[in-house]
């Protein structure tokens, strides 16, 4: 390979050269030289190229190592003119910095920022100055940054108060105004120069460079070989898997290499692939274009020459340099800007900083960002040069944004994205935009790339390409910068900049200009619409622009003459949109009622309309203002109104209301979602306040200004209702009308519409300058109709509420005004309710509310009044008053042809027929009328305005035709009429407010009124009321019978599914019902015990156990020889209670788990759900459930969220996840005869017992296969009395039980050994009875941690999950080969009583003694049952327990006894035995082990140590042999408290002296003890260097959390990816069990797992928690749960906000506060071994998570 031969000298060659050189006279000489930059490039010609790119293998210590000896030091030397650390430190001294922080932030590090006091959202602070500063205790957010920017700590621009943090507070002594170049000599100065200049010229040709082959004059090397590399850059275009697929061809390498280059790549934008000769990188090249060319343009790839790559290496060096030598003073930055800044030969825009800008799309993405980096620290920081620099910005800014166009990188690694840095300081914005004319440039630039436009000039979006719809979401940044811009309003305007911004505004209106009208629509009749038309582009545009848009209005509204003007350009604006608007419409003469006006004849269902109408939005909003100011109170005159036509002003957005008002009355249907989008977006709170919203106040605007008569008819004109109500008879509608009954509808609805429209142009005046209101009523109002809805969360609110272009809505300010915070429980959120007295506001037609929102309003607000005991009735409430402009709106009220439509409404209601009439539409015109009467009665009570006289008009008959009966007529007819029984309240509210405003005028007019009629109609309204409350309720009633109805029908559906039949209700199905009888100790019985010969023993009938089959609902017995029942059942591998997170996992295949350690690092749990079957029931549904699966599977390919393969199905009750069945077994009976051995005796017996059946092994064995026999002893040892060898036992179950016997037996074997299925295998009973042991103890555990007694407290469904589990446990050996039980018989004995027969025995350190003690109860009967001798199998518990006891507490003593006692203490005496006989017992061991053991002389201490290591032994002893036996526990175990440590000991049978079971035996025991001590392990154990468990062992919890969650993000964001050398990590995620954090869901930290490719969490998970995992994924805020590879979901994160809000994806950024509580609750899961069901539970109720590849997190 060419590689190989061209490879220069290796860096140990260059050595001697290297060690001979002196930065200093380097330096020395450089100062004396003529011509500093040739001498310094021919430095740099010849060592750059011996440092940097020598081979393939890049080693970047050596490098910079080099570099900084060779390269920098003598440049610092000839900077200094002494020691570089001498020159260094004095600059630094002398250097008095400026008081900005400028720490730039990592990616992931948290931000945060001020809602009070940031000038705008994009002022942040670091965490450290943040935690230093005033606005910890203010209303601040939190994010993560993204990378780039930097702290803006110290910058008084962005703060309105705080600006400073401690540590950047200014000295009083301030001389920030002084240059900072007067600290340094000119010498200093000019050498500084020299370097600066040269250093920054050569890293931007270098950089900028763009030759493959050559180099810059004077840089070329001295020699040059045949060296090059394969240089590939990263684009946007291709991905990932693309890239590292492509390499593996190209370059022959392997995928793990190829996912490291495609990692660099992707990072840093470009990666050398390969070093060789020309010839060699051609052809990889050529390779790599080829294949990544067929659809997109290929993978950019170049091949350089190995120089020129070296010199750009030492360019981002350099650059790096500059910027750190900066940082010692503020002068040598200043310095630097200069060079950067100072204009070259080629004149303007010629300067180094303007060559980078302008080369930006063309560099890769390392080199931007290290000199983005230099630009932040140098010219970003210092104020003066800022300017300059913003300026040149400014200048460059056109060309900078049509090279990002072209570019597809991101734009945080495009220079553009500066602007943000530069814009958002106001008065560099203000500046630019007076003298770079900014605004416009920015405008005009953003219209230039949006070039499709149509005949009338408007935007068109139809025909985007894809190329296209990608620039066009690039082009959306320039309104990022507008914003920026905008963002803060001057608080002085000169003239140049009232000029500059209303050329800005011009630009402006001419983007509007271009939007109006844009995306007509026309009304599709017959066909429905072939293709959905594009709509999302201009809705895009749109919803971008809106905060523009208002901003643009606050600008104006700050500067009265600027208002005045832009209000002028603007309605010149929509006169020219506008000024054929009448074209082609023939004209027509509307009269009703006596008026008439002309318009044009128009129809919105026939012509073309659109939805965007921005110019007469801004027209509006602008006109809103106009009524706030002086002038127009006291001089509307001098306003620019006469130019106004109100026609041509209400004309376009009449059209758009009337278009919604169609497409709701279904006019629309056949023009498809497009549409229905559209409207949906225009009423949204995103987009309404620039549409909606000035739609409605345009209307108000152009009604203010015209006759109320004649802008009503113009309004029915456009509704398309004129005919309907113009006609002299249109109160006989129904008669005259009888088109079909489609069109009767939907004009029914669109008269609903109408009316609506009408009420809210009268009544929304909470717009400040149409109503005499403040902005934050306007948000009081907005809340307290949210919060009339329902109480709400604080973040629906604030989703519910426009927000500002600073992302606040205003609501803190007044929310407390108007609602009361509810605090959240453990599940939940905190939520707001409605103070009541707020109540009054709520108005039934809130502009805002969509028709979903409005009844559900209306039937809250009807409860609460009826649960108050208070008329339900919602008349409209009283509203603020007009501002002068729109005062006269309130005459549409009282105006003819509005009367005239009420009459007719009201008519059709009293003679209702053929639907040509609705209850909503007399609903709104009983709000119109109770509109007029509380606005007359607030002109009477206000200003004493008797002009306002709304009672007279309803109360005249009508004009035409004559005669007809007034409106107050017709209502008192309705009020008696029985249909409209939902309407009396309202219609008797408007009476009575009428005869209350007749008594006023008449008051008022005369006398004072007499109250006497009201009264009694009060009364029979009263009772009327109570009437219809009981008939609701009755109706209630029956509701919630249908409802259960329903409910139950469809569990019988569920049930049925499963072809069986289901008729009990579901409370009967109680699972305790099985076990009830088990319980209730006869109380006073004092001698309850559980264990040994004297326990006690069910009676026949409280043995008698009959259980309900789920599935078949037949009863059934319990019985050894009778039909199976099973207990649905989930056996999981548990490290939950691991001492040892270490522990390597053991081989399945080898793996001999006799002996539990007692680190517990893994064990298997058995869980469930409680749910009995019968077996064969329970087999007909699994099959059920798998053939559904196979079925499914083959149709969908989709998961579920069980594995049917692995044995995995749901209850069939309850859902639960479930992996096997445990069958039910019965007590096994028992009789006791008088006279049993003592334990010496006893385990005489058993041993000559266990030597008998090992010989006869042995001999078999011996037999079979050499015949003869030579091994000793064998034949010594013949079977104790009554003790058959040959024996077999009857197996006493039934065949369905053995068969489940052995189904359960083998899941707990595959499961817990992760092991293929087999029945045979001798693990098989060992793994039952771990099993048990576990999860006995696992519960002994939680009920410490949950703080519950012993027992009584556990639900149900693990009390006979217990209970099967153990007695199972006994029976398991049954189904197993008997020698096989036999042989583990004798080797878990011979831990206790060491058997030289028997090798490989554990020490006593090494088990886990209540395993042990499980274990041999469990696998004893296999013994027990060739005995005939009489021995009772209680005795032989009990003896077990005895001996187990004494090893453990003897192990206690070992292990537990810590070296150093405090104090002495003695006891009172009570506990003087038991101390005594203890520090016996030590000192023995002492004689055995010697010094290994420290000395301790305190009775009382060990006799403690002792007493609290055994109490869990001894309650999972007590737990084990309750299930085992049956025997009720004595009542003290019942509860909390004193009394515990008797009670155990009488239960178990045990001295409350334990240590009388060593003494009692004391012979026997001392010779044990000897033999335990003297197992070479225990001396190893004790003395290792590796802790030793100690007793009690402690329970696991998960980590601690901080309190404060932005501790966690500054945590993970120092957090570096283990695998990619020092790479931050996307995804960083805590492990919650071991506090591991890792990598996740990232292709550098995959692993290999079983022949599969994992994230980091998975293949931490099988580490840590045995395949179970409880992760916080740090940047989203989210808990993360796996199980296995497939199995996961999300869940609630501990942390809330003070609203009691959790923040999933941190997208709030309110600050959040661990939440204790919440955290423990999933503490609670993870103890309870509940996280697999929990996911399966969350993966049922959301099927889009079990498509997640959760392997890959
Ligand atoms: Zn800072
Ligand atoms: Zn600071
Ligand atoms: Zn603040
Ligand atoms: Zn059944
Ligand atoms: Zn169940
Ligand atoms: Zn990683
Ligand atoms: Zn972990």
């Amino acid at each position: 390979m060419a590689a190989a031969e061209t490879d220069r000298d290796a860096p140990s060659a260059l050595c001697s050269e290297f060690l001979n050189f002196s930065a200093k006279d380097a330096a020395a000489k450089w100062l004396l030289a003529s011509n500093l930059p040739k001498e310094v490039y021919q430095h740099l010609a010849c060592y750059v190229p011996k440092i940097y790119c020598l081979g393939p293998n890049l080693n970047p210590q050596n490098e910079d190592l080099l570099a900084q000896l060779l390269l920098q030091s003598p440049l610092e030397w000839y900077l200094c003119g002494e020691e570089p650390s001498v020159g260094l430190a004095k600059l630094e001294q002398n250097n008095q910095p400026s008081q900005l922080c400028g720490h730039v932030f990592k990616v992931g590090e948290p931000t945060y920022s001020c809602r009070e006091c940031a000038a705008d959202p994009t002022c942040v602070l670091c965490m450290q100055c943040f935690l230093g500063s005033v606005h910890k205790e203010h209303r601040y957010r939190m994010t993560t940054s993204g990378g780039g920017g930097f702290c803006d700590c110290g910058d008084t621009e962005a703060w309105k108060k705080g600006p400073y943090c401690q540590k950047h507070e200014p000295n009083i002594s301030d001389s920030s105004q002084k240059d900072p170049l007067a600290n340094l000599s000119d010498e200093m100065i000019a050498r500084t120069y020299n370097v600066f200049s040269i250093i920054l010229k050569y890293a931007v040709d270098m950089l900028t460079w763009d030759k493959e082959d050559e180099l810059p004059e004077g840089l070329e090397p001295p020699v040059r070989g045949d060296t090059y590399y394969c240089m590939l850059f990263n684009d946007e275009v291709h991905t990932y898997e693309q890239v590292i697929y492509t390499l593996q061809k190209a370059v022959n390498c392997t995928q793990k290499e190829a996912v490291s280059f495609a990692t660099t790549v992707d990072r840093d934008g470009r990666k050398s692939v390969r070093f060789g000769d020309f010839q060699f990188c051609e052809q990889a090249k050529s390779v790599i274009v080829r294949n990544t060319s067929r659809q997109t343009k290929p993978l950019r790839v170049q091949v350089m020459h190995s120089s020129i790559v070296a010199h750009q290496c030492f360019a981002l060096k350099a650059l790096t340099w500059l910027g750190q030598i900066i940082r010692y003073s503020d002068a040598l930055r200043r310095i630097l800007c200069q060079v950067g800044l100072q204009r070259g030969p080629e004149g303007e825009n010629s300067s180094l900083v303007d060559t980078l800008m302008l080369c930006d799309s063309k560099m890769w993405k390392g080199a931007r960002n290290v000199y983005h980096q230099l630009f932040m620290s140098s010219l970003l920081m210092d104020p003066k040069y800022k300017k300059l620099f913003a300026i040149q910005f400014a200048k460059n800014y056109r060309r900078l944004q049509t090279d990002f166009m072209e570019d597809d990188h991101e734009r945080v690694v495009s220079v553009t994205s500066l602007s943000v840095q530069l814009f958002t300081a106001p008065t560099v914005a203000r500046m630019l935009i007076t003298e770079e004319n900014l605004m416009t440039t920015i405008i005009r630039t953003f219209m230039d790339h949006l070039r499709h436009r149509d005949l009338q000039g408007r935007f068109q979006f139809e025909r985007y390409t894809a190329q296209q719809a990608f620039k066009f979401r690039r082009v959306q940044s320039l309104i990022g910068d507008l914003k920026y811009v905008l963002i803060s309003r001057p608080t002085e305007w000169t003239d140049q900049l009232r000029e500059k911004y209303l050329e800005g505004f011009d630009a402006f209106l001419e983007l509007l200009k271009c939007m109006q009208g844009m995306d007509p629509v026309v009304r599709q009749v017959g066909q429905h619409i072939e293709m959905e038309p594009e709509w999302e582009a201009a809705f895009t545009l749109q919803m971008k622009l809106t905060h523009i848009i208002s901003m643009m209005q606050e600008w104006c509204a700050s500067d009265e003459r600027v208002l005045i003007e832009a209000y002028k350009k603007c309605l010149s604006a929509l006169t020219h949109c506008h000024s054929g608007f009448t074209d082609g419409e023939q004209p027509i003469t509307l009269s009703m009622c006596g008026h008439s006006v002309d318009t044009i004849r128009y129809c919105v269902s026939q012509e073309k309309v659109s939805i965007h109408l921005p110019v007469s939005r801004l027209l509006a909003g602008l006109h809103a203002l106009l009524s706030k100011i002086e002038v127009a109170y006291r001089f509307p005159e001098q306003l620019p109104l006469s130019e106004l036509s109100p026609p041509m002003l209400i004309e376009h957005p009449l059209r758009c209301l009337v278009l919604c008002a169609q497409v709701h009355a279904g006019m629309w249907r056949r023009n498809g979602f497009s549409l229905v989008n559209q409207i949906y977006y225009y009423h949204n709170v995103k987009c309404r306040v620039e549409m909606f919203d000035k739609d409605l106040i345009m209307l108000q605007a152009g009604a203010s200004m015209m006759d109320p008569n004649h802008f009503l008819m113009i309004m029915l004109s456009r509704f398309e209702l004129y005919h309907i109500f113009s006609s002299a008879d249109c109160r006989k509608r129904y008669s005259r009308e009888n088109a079909n009954k489609d069109v009767v509808q939907q004009n029914n609805t669109l008269i609903e519409e109408m009316l609506h429209l009408v009420i809210m142009i009268v009544g929304e005046r909470y717009t400040a300058g149409v109503g005499q209101v403040e902005c934050s009523d306007e948000i009081r109002r907005e809340i307290v109709h949210q919060l009339c809805i329902r109480p709400m969360a604080h973040s629906e609110l604030v989703k519910a509420l426009p927000e500002n272009e600073n992302k606040e809505t205003g609501m803190e300010r007044v929310i407390d005004s108007v609602a009361l915070f509810k605090k959240p429980g453990v599940t939940g959120r905190g939520l707001y309710k409605l103070r009541p007295e707020s109540a009054k506001m709520f108005n039934l037609y809130f502009h805002h509310y969509s028709r979903a929102d409005q009844s559900k309003a209306e039937e809250a607000q009807r409860k609460i009044k009826r649960q108050n005991g208070e008329d339900s009735v919602l008349p409209p409430p009283v509203l603020p008053r007009f501002c002068p402009l729109f005062a006269s709106l309130v005459n549409i009220l009282q105006c003819d042809v509005l009367l005239g439509i009420l009459g007719a409404v009201l008519q059709w209601a009293i003679e209702p027929s053929g639907g040509h009439w609705s209850e909503s539409m007399l609903q709104r015109v009983l709000h119109l009328i109770g509109m007029g009467l509380v606005e007359e009665q607030q002109h009477l009570a206000e200003d004493n305005d008797t002009n306002f006289n709304f009672t007279l008009k309803i109360s005249r008959p009508g004009e035409t035709p004559a005669n007809t009966p007034s409106i107050l007529a017709l209502l008192e007819t309705l009020q008696n009429a029985p249909h409209l029984e939902v309407h009396k309240d309202m219609i008797r509210w408007i009476l009575k407010t009428v005869a209350n405003i007749k008594t006023t005028r008449e008051c008022t007019a005369s006398a004072p009124p007499s109250d006497s009629s009201g009264h009694s109609q009060e009364e029979t309204v009263r009772d009327k009321d109570k009437a219809e409350r009981k008939r609701k309720a009755e109706m209630a009633r029956l509701r919630r019978e249908k409802i259960m109805a329903q409910m139950s029908e469809m569990q019988r559906h569920f049930i049925n599914e499963n072809k069986e039949l289901f008729q009990q209700s579901l409370e009967e199905l109680d699972p305790s019902t099985s076990s009830s009888l088990e319980h209730s100790p006869s109380s006073c019985d004092s001698s309850l015990v559980c264990v040994g010969p004297r326990r006690w023993r069910a009676g026949g009938s409280e043995r008698r156990q009959v259980v309900t089959c789920i599935l078949c609902q037949e009863e059934q017995e319990i019985r050894s020889d009778g039909k199976a029942m099973v207990l649905a059942a989930f056996v999981q591998r548990s490290t939950v209670m691991s001492k040892n997170r270490k522990r390597p996992p053991h081989n399945p295949d080898k793996y001999d788990p006799l002996f539990m350690h007692p680190d517990l690092s893994f064990g298997t749990h058995t869980g469930s759900c409680g749910h009995i079957m019968h077996s064969h029931c329970w087999q007909r549904y699994f099959e059920a459930v798998q053939a559904k699966e196979q079925r499914r599977q083959q149709r969908l390919r989709v998961h579920t969220s069980y594995d049917v393969e692995n044995g995995e199905f749901l209850c069939p009750l309850c859902e639960c996840l479930s992996n096997t069945v445990i069958p039910l077994l019965p007590l096994t009976k028992t009789s006791c005869s008088s006279e049993q051995p003592d334990l010496s005796l006893w385990l005489n017996i058993t041993s000559q017992q266990s030597k008998a059946m090992l010989s006869a092994q042995r001999k078999t064995k011996a037999a079979g296969a050499e015949g003869v026999d030579e091994m000793d002893g064998v034949n010594d040892c013949p079977p104790p009395d009554g003790f058959k060898l040959d024996y077999t036992p009857k197996n006493p179950y039934s065949s369905t039980i053995k068969e489940m016997l052995t189904t359960f037996g083998t899941a707990t074997y595959k499961v817990g050994l992760k092991v293929h299925p087999n029945e045979q295998d001798p693990r098989v009973p060992i793994m039952c009875w771990g099993s048990c042991a576990y999860t006995i103890q696992s519960i002994e555990r939680l009920l410490v941690d949950e703080e519950k007694p012993l027992f009584g407290s556990l639900p149900c469904r693990q009390d006979d999950c217990l209970s099967s589990l153990t007695r199972f446990g006994s029976a398991c050996w049954s189904v197993s080969s008997h020698t096989t039980v036999q042989n583990h018989f004798i080797r878990l004995l011979s831990a206790l009583v060491p058997d030289p027969w028997v090798e490989n025995t554990p020490c006593i350190l090494d088990v886990d003694m209540f395993h042990l003690l499980v274990s041999l109860v469990l696998s004893h009967p296999a013994v027990f049952c060739l005995d005939s001798s009489g021995l009772s199998a209680d005795t032989a518990q009990l003896h077990f327990l005895h001996l187990v006891t004494v090893a453990h507490i003897v192990q206690i003593l070992l292990t537990s006894v810590p070296e150093e006692v405090q104090m002495e203490q003695e006891s009172g005496g009570a506990e003087r035995e038991e101390e005594e006989k203890v520090c016996m017992l030590y000192n023995t061991l002492r004689t055995h082990l010697g010094s290994s053991l420290c000395e301790v002389s305190s009775g009382w201490h060990l006799w403690r140590c002792v007493k609290t290591g055994i109490l869990p032994y001894l309650r999972a002893a007590a737990l084990f042999f309750h299930y085992l036996n049956g025997a009720p526990p004595p009542p003290e175990l019942h509860t909390l408290g004193l009394g515990e440590w008797e009670a155990l000991c009488g239960y178990l049978c045990l001295p409350s002296n334990l240590l009388q079971l060593f003494y009692s035996n004391q012979e026997l025991m001392e010779s044990l003890l000897h033999g335990w001590c003297s197992h070479p392990g225990v001396l190893q154990g004790l003395q290792s260097s590796v802790a030793v468990i100690r007793f009690p062992r402690e329970s696991n919890h998960l980590i601690e959390l901080p309190s404060d969650y932005s501790a966690l993000i500054n945590q993970a964001s120092s957090f570096t990816c283990p695998k990619s050398g020092g790479d931050k990590s996307r995804a960083p995620t805590l492990c919650l069990v071991c506090g591991a954090m890792l990598c996740s869901q990232s292709y550098c930290c995959q692993t290999e797992l079983e022949g599969e490719d994992v994230g980091a969490c998975t293949a931490h998970t099988f580490a840590c928690g045995a395949g179970v995992g409880i992760f916080l994924r740090v940047r989203e805020s989210q808990v993360l749960f796996l199980a296995g590879k497939t199995k996961g979901c999300f869940y609630a994160p501990p942390y809330l906000d003070d609203y009691g809000e959790t923040d999933q994806g941190l997208r709030r950024g309110n600050p959040l506060h661990l939440c204790q509580e919440r955290y423990r609750k999933i503490q609670k899961l993870w103890r309870q071994h509940s996280i697999t069901e929990e996911i399966g539970h969350a993966q049922e109720a959301n099927q889009t998570l079990v498509g997640i590849d959760w392997q890959h997190l």
